[in-house]
């Protein structure tokens, strides 16, 4: 047996055989049909289904839009260009649907044309349909059949998501850090993730063998021996007895023990999340950090394709209030197609708000798909990585337009809260001016810290000193507390920070009004909120 330290980057046990992943490997190239005759005939199968929906559809409301769109896949371009990119370049009927749609978006989307503008929306909303019968999403990355302990020199938050869930037991990274985009999509799936961990640069030597992670001290057991697998073999059943305990908190309030409350939120990744949101019991979501659905494909998502999901989520949630964050892409969030040019320090590069604002096209369809779904439930929208009020002039009048558009277009949307990230210390700064702008104030803690104490989050060689207890940082977070309240906004604690239950009641203390955790965090910050008094000091 050997034994290996690293850092928790997520609590919990594994035990099983450890596979090696290497970047680019097991990467299905599922956009390359094996045979063109099966993908025509699926194609025409979801184009009938779809057809049939749609039909109903216009039975029930008789708009002239569902007519046209059921014609573009009676006969007509669309349908050709479809069938042919499948005949002629031998790829899925998933991948010439999403191709030709993105495609004729992409030529199209510069014109003011209103009927081009409709037929884009028409062709984007029937390509949603097909889709979602043809399984465009897929996972791309095969782990094989059994349940694995994925190992890695890094795992991208793109790598991850074209990972299936049900196949990873657990996560062993070289590299990485508790609050690096990828550790907490492992958290997200409530997987136990060690980083730092001194993997043999001959790889083959650990791939197959059998691994204990203990994912609360950030150790590995490599081939345990019979004690410590025994001994860890109880351990995961009292963490079940555990777990299932605080279950019982499912239903319970968001109160503490003299009567303050105080929402706990979910922060998810993708609509895959919803049902842990929902089975541990959130007041809502705090933070959905959308740009996950930007990643790991091969074109941007389309508006139709953002609204179905936010309308999904809403729907879903009901009342309960989710906030949207708009994309916070760059830095550790690439995805080929973004074609963000390389720099030298992406973390203090073009990301969050800068490479929307940067990119208009990319955050109005964005907003548009936010505000198209406003009407199906509850919704507050976000904005990553704020710094200026410069940046609040540019999308306050981008959303004003947004609005006019969509009022013009009789298509219907609610108002809604809005929200800025402080993440910055010079959000922190002008904190009363930026609560101003908004409804509320989201407090992420990983970027605050790392760009206070100027760490890179994921740098695996500063984790012991990342230290995110640091004074300066609870000055801020008391800071934005006291400039948010004075402006009558809500504090909602939603880096990786709020699930600290070492902190619940100092956060509780300074006048947080929510805190947003993964969904796996939800009970055991429930718990400690419902031990804390706040008059008893
Ligand atoms: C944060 O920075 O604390 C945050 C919540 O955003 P992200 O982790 O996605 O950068
Ligand atoms: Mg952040």
């Amino acid at each position: 047996m050997e034994i290996y330290k690293g850092a928790s980057a997520f609590a919990g046990i594994a035990i099983g055989k450890i596979r090696f992943y290497r970047k680019g490997e097991y990467q299905v190239r599922q956009h390359q049909a094996d045979d063109v005759k099966k993908e025509l005939k699926n194609f025409d199968v979801a184009r009938r289904h779809v057809m049939q929906t749609l039909k109903e559809e216009y039975d029930r409301m008789s708009e002239n839009q569902i007519l046209e769109q059921a014609e573009l896949l009676g006969s007509g371009s669309f349908l050709r260009a479809v069938q042919s990119m499948i005949t002629g370049e031998k790829v899925t009927a998933a991948y010439a649907v999403q191709t030709t749609r993105d495609e004729l978006q992409s030529t199209f989307s510069s014109l003011n044309d209103s009927s081009i503008k409709e037929r884009i929306h028409n062709v984007s909303r029937v390509s949603s349909l097909l889709l979602e019968i043809l399984g465009e999403d897929e996972n791309k990355i095969d782990l094989g059949e059994e349940p694995v302990i994925l190992a890695a020199d890094t795992l991208s938050p793109a790598e991850l998501m074209e990972m299936n869930k049900e196949k990873l037991l657990g996560i062993i990274t070289r590299k990485g850090s508790s609050t690096s985009h990828a550790a907490i999509l492992a958290k997200n799936m409530d997987i136990p993730c060690v980083t730092g961990i001194g993997i043999p640069q001959s790889e083959e030597e650990w791939e197959d063998s059998v691994a204990i992670i203990d994912g609360y001290t950030g150790t590995i057991y490599l081939e345990p021996d019979s004690e410590i697998r025994k001994e860890y073999e109880i351990r995961r059943k009292a963490d079940l007895v555990e777990r299932e305990e605080l279950l019982k908190l499912k239903d319970q309030a968001d109160v503490t023990k003299d009567g303050r409350k105080v929402g706990i939120y979910a922060n998810i990744g993708s609509l895959d999340d919803l049902n842990s949101v929902l089975y541990y019991g959130a007041r809502g979501i705090g933070l959905l950090r959308s740009e996950f659905q930007y990643l790991g494909r091969e074109n941007y998502p389309g508006e139709e394709e953002l609204f179905q999901a936010y309308k999904k989520t809403a729907q879903t949630m009901g009342d309960r209030l989710v906030i949207i964050r708009t994309a916070d892409l760059g830095a550790d969030k690439q995805a080929s197609y973004l074609e963000i040019p390389k720099e030298t320090n992406p973390l203090m590069g073009n990301r969050g708000i800068r490479l929307s604002l940067d990119r208009k096209n990319l955050f109005k369809t964005q907003i548009r798909a936010i505000y198209r779904a406003s009407w199906y439930g509850n919704l507050g929208m976000m904005y990553p990585m704020i710094c200026a009020e410069e940046e609040m002039d540019e999308i306050e009048a981008l959303v004003t337009e947004v609005k006019e558009e969509l009022q013009t277009a009789g298509v219907p949307f609610k108002e809604i809260q809005t929200g800025i990230m402080m993440e910055t210390p010079a959000a922190v700064m002008i904190g009363e001016e930026l609560a101003k702008r908004v409804d509320f104030l989201g407090i992420g803690t990983n970027d605050l810290t790392q760009y206070t104490l100027a760490m890179d989050r994921q740098n695996p060689l500063l984790q012991k000193k990342y230290n995110d207890h640091h004074p300066a940082i609870l000055k801020m977070i008391k800071m934005i507390v006291d400039a948010g309240h004075a402006q009558n906004c809500k504090i909602c604690l939603c880096g990786e920070l709020a699930a600290d239950t070492r902190l619940t009641e100092t956060f509780l203390r300074m006048g947080v009004d929510a805190l947003s955790v993964v969904p796996a965090c939800i009970l055991p910050v429930r718990k400690a909120l419902r031990a804390v008094c706040i008059d008893e000091k």
